[in-house]
């Protein structure tokens, strides 16, 4: 028999969340994988890159100001926002990489037991269906 998971959804109905033999939870409301939940959001959550885009933005905008008014060489200018164009680039990289980190993470600590639930329901459904068309089938026999 099937143990229901405890929890109530935010819809405040119980869960219908397949639980693994042995465990208390379905995998989403399973405590001891509250930390992995919790590490996958906090990562989403950091965006040290905002910050550095944002300096970047103001350096930029006091260089154009600073030329205009005279106080940095054109030469100078266009060699310190070159560099400022780099950095942004590199940043832009970062949060890619990052973004690509955090979907692998998601994936292994959140999407794969969530597959691997399915994964056991489906063997679950099949099994039931299989044993559902083998009954069909000797009861065909004996009709026979
Ligand atoms: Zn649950």
């Amino acid at each position: 028999m099937q143990r229901k998971c405890p929890s109530i959804t935010s819809k405040g109905e119980p869960c219908r969340g397949y639980v693994h033999p042995g465990k208390e939870y379905c995998p989403a409301h399973d405590p001891s994988r509250a930390d992995a939940r919790r590490r996958a959001a906090s990562v989403a959550g950091r965006s040290r890159s905002g910050g550095e885009i944002h300096e970047v933005k103001a350096k930029l905008r006091k260089l154009a100001d600073d030329v205009l008014a005279k106080k940095v060489d054109k030469g100078t200018g266009s060699v310190v926002s070159q560099i400022l164009g780099v950095l942004l680039k590199a940043i832009e990289v970062e949060l890619r990489e990052r973004e690509t980190t955090l979907k692998e993470r998601e994936f292994t600590e959140i999407k794969l037991p969530e597959f691997s639930q399915l994964q056991a329901e489906v063997a679950e459904l099949r099994e039931f269906l299989d044993q559902q068309s083998s009954n069909e089938r000797s009861r065909n026999s004996w009709a026979r």
